[in-house]
């Protein structure tokens, strides 16, 4: 920023005291990265000039606490510039002869509350108030009348002040030029200027990520040419920093072959998305060159991370929620390769439970199923149904962040296991975030007649039209209570009426009245 003002020619001085406060420090760092056993430091230190001209220009040329504008006077230090001293001496000696002067004069006039001031319109004058007047001075000169008061000068204070104003347009101009003179100076370091600020901020990249590793437990990551990322003990950086209770280290491993696609439920609260970042997060570190929150890790070199994680809409741009999610998710499908890691939290969320569902699954499967691009992925998810895919998928495996209840109340316990998990708990999350307890009441309900409903559709669709949503075809879009009464309305076509007395009609009718949903 500062490199950018000098050759704006904007910088001003204090611009010039700061960019030197940062090139002193240049001979300490390269006396500290001499002996430096890493290439990537030594190449730093052969990037960091000293330019002790330029230090020294600066410490000589520039005054301790200049003013912020150059043009203000102060900018440049005494002892640089001999002709620059010499006007300055005069002017203080003119300034305090006038200081005396004030003296002088009360006691020859005998006006006590006699004043000598300064003021840009008329330089110096002398002040007496309206009573004193009949005890001026014959040689004072009326210059301004007041109300209260008359202004005066004479011949002597009027030599005075040319010398004063005289050597201070002179300063002036002498330390604008002075300082636009050691300003083109450092001007034409830009280079050697802008190759230090580089290393530095490199430097300074690294000292951070080496302090993160040493005060936070962080371990080397073995980069490999192979596929595999297997992480012992990986936590979420953020994460562990910032809750209360201990963090729950997980495992991980990912590979191209039977273990690219890892579908992971849970309950909510549990830590799904927690895990996806985790990961990824590991895997960033250690490609800018960071150790890693761990207890080890072995990790291939990735073109990119995707991720389709969050809610968000794009109101402005015409996107809805759902179509920002969609659109994100079409990048993935069409770009990733088989060296990308991508993260799907919760995809297809914002439509119809079962559209939803769909594409999921669709989503899922395409990742596992195409040669371009099937790259590793983590899919969160609360549609258990995804548990099945990944059964039948031999790419895939489910994995599950466990949870459980105590007297009623969900216990997480944040660690990731193979398996599925069974329930999503979020009416119980909800309770804990306070919904009335009807409304959560009412949800149990409500929620018990879904699964009971889901069971009987999802055994039939498993059966009839996975195998072909596998060949590629789309699932057909069906709603939830139309699909469940059709079951009922089925069994009703097939009544054959001729054979029903009207005892076995009326055991049918509740029967059936009983599968209503
Ligand atoms: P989910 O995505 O499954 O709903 P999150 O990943 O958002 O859950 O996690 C919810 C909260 O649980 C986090 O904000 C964090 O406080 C806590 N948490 C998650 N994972 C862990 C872990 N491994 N150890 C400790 N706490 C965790
Ligand atoms: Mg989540």
């Amino acid at each position: 920023r500062l490199i950018g003002r000098l050759n704006l020619g904007t910088a001003s001085p204090r611009d010039l005291l700061a960019l030197n406060r940062s090139i002193r420090q240049s001979p300490r760092i390269n006396e500290v990265l001499t002996d430096a056993a890493s290439l990537l430091l030594q190449v730093l230190s052969e990037n960091v000039f000293e330019l002790p001209d330029i230090r020294d220009l600066i410490e000589r040329a520039i005054s301790d606490e200049p003013p912020v504008n150059a043009n203000d006077g102060g900018v440049i230090r005494d002892g640089f510039n001999a002709e620059l001293d010499e006007l300055r001496s005069i002017s203080t000696s003119a300034k305090q002869t006038i200081a005396l002067f004030e003296e002088q004069e009360r006691t020859r006039s005998g006006i006590s509350n006699l004043k000598v001031r300064f003021n840009n319109v008329f330089g110096y004058y002398i002040e007496v108030s309206k009573g004193n007047i009949s005890r001026v001075p014959d040689d004072y000169e009326r210059r301004q009348t007041l109300a209260n008061a008359e202004r005066y000068t004479t011949p002597q204070l009027k030599e005075w002040e040319e010398k004063v104003l005289g050597a201070e347009e002179k300063i002036l101009r002498i330390e604008t030029e002075l300082f636009q003179q050691v300003r083109s100076r450092v001007c034409e370091e830009t280079r050697k200027l802008q190759s230090t600020a580089r290393a530095f901020a490199t430097l300074d990249a690294l000292c951070a990520l080496a302090e993160a590793a040493a005060r936070l437990n962080y371990v080397s990551p073995v980069l490999h040419d192979g596929d595999e990322i297997e992480i012992k003990s990986g936590r979420h950086p953020i994460v562990e920093a910032f809750i209360k209770e201990s963090f729950v280290p997980n495992d991980t491993l990912m590979n191209n072959s039977t273990d690219r696609l890892l579908i992971i439920t849970g309950a909510n609260m549990g830590g799904k998305s927690t895990t996806l970042r985790q990961i990824a997060l590991i895997q960033i570190l250690a490609q800018i060159g960071s150790f890693v929150p761990a207890a080890s890790a072995k990790l291939p070199i990735l073109d990119r991370i995707w991720t389709r994680v969050g809610a968000s809409d794009d109101l402005a741009s015409g996107r809805s929620t759902f179509m920002v999610e969609m659109t994100e998710t079409a990048a993935i499908l069409h770009n990733a390769t088989p060296r990308s890691l991508i993260l799907l939290d919760e995809i297809g969320r914002g439509t119809s439970t079962f559209d939803g569902l769909s594409i999921a699954w669709a989503v899922a499967e395409y990742l596992h199923n195409s040669a371009e691009h099937s790259a590793k992925t983590l899919f969160a998810t609360h549609y258990h149904e995804l548990t099945e895919l990944a059964e039948n998928l031999p790419g895939a495996k489910n994995y599950q962040i466990t949870a459980g209840e105590k007297d009623g109340e969900v216990v997480f316990f944040h660690k990731l296991q193979p398996g599925k998990a069974s329930k999503s708990y979020g009416i119980a999350v909800a309770r804990l975030a306070g919904l009335p307890q009807s409304v959560i009441e009412r949800a149990k309900d409500v929620l018990a007649k879904l699964e009971q409903y889901e069971l009987a559709v999802f055994a039939d669709e498993t059966k009839a039209g996975l195998a072909k949503a596998a060949g590629g075809h789309a699932v057909s879009q069906f709603s939830l209570f139309a699909v469940s009464n059709e079951h009922v309305i089925d069994e009703l076509r097939e009544i054959d009426l001729d054979q029903l007395d009207p005892k076995e009609a009326k055991k049918l009718l509740a029967k059936l009245k009983g599968r209503i949903i």
